[in-house]
């Protein structure tokens, strides 16, 4: 039988009503309107496009949002009195630094002078450490995986118990996720393995997975044979792959492979996230999510 396919678009569109209708009570009870800044510095197109979907989606769900670009000669110095300024700014809640900087400005410096409380990104190390910790002290979750993790919870898998393994353990997924899912808690409580290129057996390791969260960034990595009959299978790997024409523009666009042979894997797992569409989707609502709770954190409300 084919499996579920886990639509990141089609979740990703629900929690933003659910964060819509939670933007418009805190506006008419409280009086808090979430607050975002986005720092881009320079114009690389990516990094234009991405503070533009992140701004795009802010101005929807009616944050109060700014988008502060930068030129790409910016100081270090001038950078990091910006975000003190941002810092200090009660009408905003959550600070991002788009990234890549330029190579003259130390990024990690950068990314540890966001207060903690407004690093809706997550990637500060009190909040790294706060994850680890886990329960209320785990402020914010990073966005791509929390967004796993949503997609996971709402496609109905029990995770409690679970034989959970994570292919990679990259700052910004494998560590995250697999500390996200081993908590003590509601969507949790799972067995979870890390796996990498160190790995003795990467196959046997998968074949014991309930749910099985591949982010190595090698496409096709997984091979069909290596997943559990009925297995929860999130994919996290994006891979150009090629160019095609766009039906809808005629121009050339990239062809997105991930690190699952999705065809074949469709057909023995019981729930499956395509590429794209599935984990993608997923990471700007989890920043708008973390910009949500930080205002409400900030004016003493239950996050
Ligand atoms: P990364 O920093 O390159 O880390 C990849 C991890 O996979 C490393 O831990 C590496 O092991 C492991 N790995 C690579 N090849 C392997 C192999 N043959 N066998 C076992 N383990 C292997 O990548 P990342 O930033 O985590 O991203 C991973 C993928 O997810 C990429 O395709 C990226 O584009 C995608 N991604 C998507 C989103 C999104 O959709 N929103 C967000 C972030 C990332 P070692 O540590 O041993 O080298």
């Amino acid at each position: 039988m084919s499996a579920k396919i886990i639509s990141g678009t089609e979740v990703a569109a629900q929690i933003r009503e659910e964060l819509k209708k939670e933007v418009d009570a805190l506006k008419e009870k409280n009086g808090v309107v979430p607050g975002l800044v986005t720092i881009l510095v320079g114009k690389n197109p990516a990094s234009v496009s991405y503070v533009t979907a992140k701004q795009k989606s802010a101005h929807e769900l009616g944050f109060y949002s700014l988008q502060d670009d930068q030129p790409e000669d910016i100081s270090e110095e001038a950078l990091l009195a910006l975000v003190d300024k941002y810092n200090k700014d009660p009408k905003i809640h959550g600070i991002l630094v788009q990234l890549p900087l330029p190579r003259h400005i130390n990024e990690k410096k950068v990314l540890n002078a966001i207060d903690p409380d407004k690093d809706v990104d997550c990637f500060h190390p009190v909040n790294v450490g706060r994850l680890m910790i886990g329960g209320s002290e785990a402020k914010f979750l990073p966005c791509t995986p929390a967004g796993i993790q949503e997609l996971i919870v709402r496609s109905g898998y029990e995770t409690s118990g679970a034989e959970v393994v994570v292919v990679g353990r990259s700052n910004i997924v494998g560590k995250p996720i697999a500390n996200i899912m081993l908590q003590k808690g509601k969507g949790a409580n799972s067995t979870v393995t890390i796996v990498h290129t160190g790995t003795k057996d990467l196959e046997a390791h998968c074949k014991r997975a309930d749910i099985l969260i591949v982010a190595a960034g090698v496409p096709g990595l997984v091979k069909p044979e290596w997943i559990k009959p009925g297995a929860c299978v999130i994919d996290v790997g994006v891979n150009r792959v090629g160019e095609k024409i766009s039906e809808k523009t005629g121009k050339p666009v990239p062809v997105l492979k991930g690190d699952v042979d999705f065809d074949a894997a469709k057909e023995i797992a019981g729930a499956i996230t395509p590429v794209p569409g599935g984990v993608g989707p997923m990471t700007i609502t989890m920043l708008m999510k973390n910009t949500v709770t930080s205002a409400k954190m900030h004016a003493g409300l239950p996050a």
